[in-house]
């Protein structure tokens, strides 16, 4: 144990970018910190949202979380979901922890608005959360999970970044497929990526047509230029127009690479089902008047898909015993991560807002708006980037959060030694139930297996 020991447990819940950090800050400083992550490892986005052709981005964040959350004064505690495991009243009442924070992140993907649409979940609507773990981890040999097959003129709902990789996702997928059936052709995963499936099916000689296929479609509420891929630097017109511009040149981009169809200002409102499948969707035409968002109620049109994958974001699961609002956990304190009606609980990260902070968008201004999206920018290289300073803007924001919630605990006196054996003693007695040894060692034996990527 570290010299400047100091006598209080705190609770981390989840062990991701900002929990890793949290817990690191607070075990140097001589807390003790138990760390309860829901699965077996503690990366979160990283490891079941990224798509896994980021390797390298995939394997460096990885490697971050490792080195934080191997400090000696944390213990960590896998495959304890707090509120399906551990009830939150339960470490509430019975741990006896000076503080809990929460840094569980956003893994509820937001409901599509279509009335009865629930009924087609994983057959025929696919949620994006859903959509990326069964991507990442199809390859492995004892993947267990729920299987889809990426279906020709599916229709993908959204408008983020992360959209555009579910675009990407889906038609290397369904190229790769086709090509494979149609012409006997194995490309690999890493190939389209790098190069692009345009230029790929160039180099055969070959194009969607002749592979039989017409191509994924991805409809956004507003136009390419208002999507969120970027913030501008500051909020005068010319930076304003500069990130706009930036938008609409990166989604060109990936359309043009990974050959999809955009349809802009168009909301999605009903289902069209057939002998009880989902048959279309029925959109409704938008227009943009002064910047806002207009419905053009008499405007619909229906597009037959065999596949709907929704991506318009995730929100914080609800836990038992929390309050929320508007489906957020209802925040209170000045500084907005204290948990309504728990003096000592607090929230950081995504899991507050389900979304970025204001540091992100700043950072990104800076940075994306020296970027001028070329030729020669990867698609990877942006997304890359993107997420980064993201993740950078994260661990500064949780630095500040965490020294600030310190001062709650100092305010408090050292837990007497009964209180501070109880959590010790339940911690063990929760590793030792999921077979946990040391930290190096249950990350080495539950990595899964990474496919090899070809240079
Ligand atoms: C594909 C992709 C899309 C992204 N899209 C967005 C976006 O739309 N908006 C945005 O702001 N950021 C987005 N990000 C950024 C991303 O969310 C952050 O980079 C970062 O992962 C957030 O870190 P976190 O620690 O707050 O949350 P997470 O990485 O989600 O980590 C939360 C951790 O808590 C664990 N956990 C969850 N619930 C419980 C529980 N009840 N008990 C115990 N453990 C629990 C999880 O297993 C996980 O390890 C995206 C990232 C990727 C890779």
């Amino acid at each position: 144990m570290e010299n400047n020991f100091k006598k209080n447990y705190v609770a981390v819940i989840g062990g991701s970018v900002s929990g890793s950090q949290a817990a690191n800050i607070l075990a140097e400083k001589g807390y003790s910190v138990v760390v309860f992550e829901m699965n077996d490892l503690p990366y979160g986005k990283i490891e079941d949202g990224l798509p896994k052709w980021h390797v390298n981005l995939r394997d460096k964040q990885e490697k971050s979380i490792d080195q934080k959350l191997s400090h000696p004064n944390i213990y960590f505690v896998p495959r304890a979901k707090i509120g399906r495991d551990i009830e939150f009243e339960e470490i509430l009442n019975d741990w006896g922890f000076s503080i809990i924070i929460f840094a569980n992140g956003a893994w509820k993907d937001r409901a599509l608005p279509i009335e009865g649409i629930d009924k087609f979940i994983n057959n025929g609507l696919v949620y994006q959360n859903t959509l990326l773990y069964w991507y990442n981890h199809k390859h492995e040999p004892d993947y267990k999970g729920l299987k889809f097959e990426l279906k020709d003129r599916s229709i993908v709902i959204g408008g983020g970044l992360s959209s555009l990789d579910v675009m990407k996702l889906g038609m290397i997928e369904l190229v790769q497929n086709a090509l494979k059936k149609e012409k006997g052709i194995d490309i690999d995963m890493f190939t389209f990526e790098k190069k692009g499936i345009a230029k790929v099916l160039n180099e055969i000689g070959l194009t969607l047509k002749d592979l039989n296929l017409y191509g994924m479609t991805l409809v956004y509420r507003r136009n390419a230029t208002d999507m969120p891929l970027k913030s501008p630097k500051d909020n005068t017109e010319e930076n304003i127009n500069k990130a706009r511009e930036v938008s609409d040149k990166l989604l060109k981009k990936y359309a043009e690479n990974f050959l999809f169809h955009f349809i802009p200002l168009s909301s999605p409102i009903d289902k069209v089902e057939e002998n009880g499948k989902l048959k279309g969707i029925v959109f409704q035409k938008n227009e943009i008047i002064n910047g806002k968002l207009q419905t053009k109620k008499e405007d619909t049109f229906v597009l037959e898909t065999p596949m709907l994958i929704s991506s318009i974001g995730s929100l914080p699961e609800m836990i038992n015993g929390l309050t929320y609002q508007n489906s957020l956990l209802k925040m209170v304190g000045k500084n907005g991560y204290q948990v309504d009606g728990f003096p000592n609980v607090f929230a950081i990260g995504n899991a507050v807002t389900g979304k970025g902070n204001i540091r992100e968008s700043k950072k990104h201004g800076v940075l994306m708006t020296n970027k001028i999206i070329d030729d020669h920018m990867k698609t990877s290289d942006f997304f890359e980037e993107w997420l980064s300073v993201y993740n950078e803007g994260i661990e500064e924001d949780v630095m500040e959060q965490v020294c600030e919630i310190e001062n709650e605990i100092l305010a408090k006196d050292s837990m007497s030694d009964s209180v501070f054996q109880n959590i010790s003693d339940r911690t063990k007695a929760y590793q030792e139930k999921v077979g946990y040894g040391n930290y190096q060692e249950w990350i080495r034996t539950k990595t899964p297996v990474r496919l090899e990527n070809i240079e």
